[in-house]
């Protein structure tokens, strides 16, 4: 679009100086742009009156046509209030203001016909409505037939400016009348043509003032393909961009491995892990640097993918780490490593914020030297003294654990050429968040469990019957296997979970005074930790009491029960990561949601969800459904889901089309020079510049 729409909002007609900066401050409104933009978030149907007779509760915002009967203001102070009553030839409505009631006492006119709007509520079986608009009958007005725009405003601007959600639907409309005939198209004509898109300028007409719902929609449908084409665009020319520019190193020798797979690896790999492996390997062999990201469910096998490639690079003579986003993870990695390095003789060390300085230094300078291969840790790896003699790939596991800045500095450990980067995660990310958040990444996905597996049996049981559930236990550790017990921990009120914690692991204590039971928990220290889990890892204790902190990646296959206490206070996909820390071994496994009777409806979903499905990415559709985008792990940070009308929740058919246009597009026209893709052409170039992310990659 061209200059006039970064024109100051204060030059609107009616607008001014002080509006404008209350605008800007208070909605973010700063130009002619910027208002045209800021899209209605809901309509009113304006036209159908009710009967104030058949006026309920359960209406939302309702409208009724009446005269008015009177009008009073009762009370003093901050009590008072002005009641008027609206009348039809079916009933009488009660109307109250709160606010502004000097002023509506001078406007308001008995006897005169009014269209009154509001939400109906009834007391004493008489309907109410308070703060309703208030809207005088006129020949003109009486006839009109509209969806009327409801704009998002604040209290301030409403209560204190008088900008409520009609002042903007007029500041809109006026400036709708000077800036349509600058609207350029921003779509070719082919696309237009192809998914029978309305213009630009209609769209932006309709979108504020629909004259139909059908028309509506178009608009809808045409600004939403329009948003997701671009954040579409973009990714892909970044991915594009970068294949090209970016080197990567080559491995292309794999001795050691040919090795590992003949005479040490414990079992065949899946179909998929297969897959992968030779995804990866290609990257490894296209002189480009990857940038790959690994979705697999949870116990799909992703570790062992994650060292075939680390001794893809080690048998290059370029050093690998695995990164990992908890103390016990990290270790966890290390020590099923370490079994399989030893052997090959490789050099694989660990580091973590518990490593003592003295190892510290040593891991240190053997890094420097490349006489240690491969390195397994946490953050302690971002550290600025961790310096590598040639770094060739970078492994995040759980990727969605680690902030944006820390990730970047992987990439800055090797100097001379990027390391490649594969980022795993086994919270499966619904593939329209995928297709937006990772866009410009390549996604290898393992859609396969390793063979035997039984489905996990979930069921969901209140407390009230929790002796059944530990008889269900006793009868477990009879049969040789092991038990885990979860709290919640919300990092807010880490006391009062500290609270539920310690109180379960004496109740649990007292129902089995028969079984040892291992505690892990957030206060205690890398030692107590490690040595607790190692204490249940060799079957030493029966029962597992834990928080989260168990969450990610922990692997015991002799693990057969998850119990989740207060599963109500879980998201989602917490619970089914949880879940996935059971069902790793060949016997059948269970998973036990623990609750109270009194639950939200959004919590039975989820539990309902749970008990219905193992299916990880269907869980995460979910939800993505339940949450929004917003709150899902990983996509706070991520300025790309900043979108003006789509939803990625609900418009994954449209992102999908727009992504293979986009990519259809470029495939033809990778620098959009022809003619016909002028529009997009020049609509990109009259975007902000914004660098290619690198941050934000992984
Ligand atoms: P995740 O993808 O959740 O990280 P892991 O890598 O921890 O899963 O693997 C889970 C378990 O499955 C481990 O005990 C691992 O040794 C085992 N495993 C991985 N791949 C296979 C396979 N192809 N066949 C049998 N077991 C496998
Ligand atoms: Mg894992």
């Amino acid at each position: 679009m061209s200059n006039f729409f970064n024109t100051k909002l204060e030059y609107l007609r009616g607008v001014g100086l002080q509006r404008a900066q209350l605008l800007g401050k208070e909605l973010g409104l700063f130009t002619y742009g910027d208002l045209i933009q800021r899209y209605p978030f809901r309509y009113l149907d304006r036209t159908q009156f009710y009967n104030i007779v058949d006026l309920h509760d359960d209406m939302s915002f309702v409208q009724v046509k009446g005269i008015l009967r009177g009008r009073e203001v009762i009370g003093e102070g901050p009590k008072k209030r002005l009641v008027a009553k609206v009348g039809d030839a079916s009933g009488e409505l009660e109307v109250v203001w709160f606010k502004g009631v000097n002023y509506l006492e001078k406007v308001i006119k008995n006897h005169q016909e009014y269209i009154v709007f509001g939400k109906p509520t009834m007391f004493n079986g008489r309907p109410q409505m308070a703060h309703p608009e208030l809207e005088e009958v006129t020949e003109q007005k009486a006839g009109q037939s509209f969806l009327q725009p409801v704009y998002n405003t604040s209290e301030k601007l409403k209560n204190y400016h008088r900008i409520d959600s009609k002042a903007i639907m007029r500041m809109v409309s006026d400036l709708l009348k000077i800036a349509l005939p600058q609207v350029t198209e921003t779509l070719s004509p082919a696309l237009i043509q192809q998914y029978g898109l309305m213009d630009k300028a209609s769209a932006l007409q309709q979108i504020h003032f629909p004259q139909n719902q059908d028309l509506l929609d178009r608009a809808r449908f045409r600004l939403k393909f329009e948003e997701l084409f671009y954040v579409q665009l973009k990714l892909l020319r970044q991915k594009d961009q970068r294949k090209v520019t970016l080197a990567g190193q080559v491995f292309n020798e794999v001795p050691t491995l040919v090795h590992f797979y003949k005479d040490i690896m414990p079992f065949d790999l899946t179909g998929a892990q297969k897959r992968v492996i030779h995804e990866i390997y290609k990257d490894f062999l296209a002189g480009k640097q990857m940038n790959r990201l690994l979705q697999g469910d949870v116990g799909s096998g992703k570790t062992i993918v994650a060292f075939i490639s680390m001794l893809m690079a080690a048998d290059n003579g370029a050093q690998s780490c695995l990164m990992a986003p908890t103390e016990i993870l990290a270790d966890q990695h290390y020590q099923g490593l370490k079994v399989y390095a030893d052997q090959l003789g490789i050099n694989l060390g660990k580091l973590t914020g518990s490593t003592p300085t003295r190892v510290r230094r040593e891991l240190h300078e053997q890094l420097r030297e490349g006489t240690m291969q491969m390195l397994v840790g946490t953050h302690a790896l971002l550290e600025d003294v961790v310096q590598f003699r040639n770094l060739g790939l970078t492994i995040m596991d759980e990727q969605h654990r680690f902030g944006v800045a820390q990730r970047s500095k992987l990439w800055q450990k090797n100097p001379y050429v990027i390391p490649h980067v594969l980022v795993m995660t086994a919270t499966p990310i619904p593939r329209t968040l995928a297709m937006t958040l990772y866009g410009d990444l390549d996604v290898s996905v393992i859609d396969e469990l390793p063979a035997g597996r039984k489905p996990i049996v979930t069921v969901h049981r209140y407390d009230a019957n929790r002796l059944k559930v530990f008889q269900f236990v006793r009868d477990q550790v009879a049969l040789g296997r092991q038990v885990y017990i979860v709290y919640p921990l919300i990092e807010e009120s880490e006391t009062l979970d500290y609270k539920d914690l310690t109180d379960g692991y004496e109740s649990v204590s007292r129902a089995f005074p028969e079984m040892q039971i291992s505690i892990v928990h957030g206060r205690m220290s890398a030692e107590q930790k490690d040595f607790e889990m190692a204490r249940f890892v060799n079957k030493e204790t029966q029962i597992m009491v834990a928080t989260t902190v168990i969450e990610v990646g922990v692997n015991v296959p002799n693990a057969s029960v998850m119990i989740i206490e207060s599963a109500e206070r879980f998201g989602l996909s917490q619970l089914h990561q949880l879940r996935g820390r059971v069902g790793r071994g060949a016997d059948q496994s269970y998973c036990i949601l623990m609750t109270g009777y009194k639950l939200s409806k959004d919590s039975r979903t989820r539990l309902e969800t749970m008990v219905r499905t193992n299916n990880g990415f269907e869980i995460a559709d979910i939800d993505l459904k339940l949450r929004g985008p917003g709150d899902l792990m990983g996509t706070q940070q991520s300025g790309v889901l900043d979108l003006l009308i789509a939803d990625l929740a609900k418009d994954g058919r449209i992102l999908t089309e727009s992504r293979a246009a986009a990519q259809a597009i470029l495939n033809n026209d990778p620098d959009l020079a022809r003619p016909e893709h002028g529009n997009i052409r020049r609509h990109i170039e009259s975007l902000p510049a914004t660098a290619v992310n690198w941050s934000r990659i992984s």
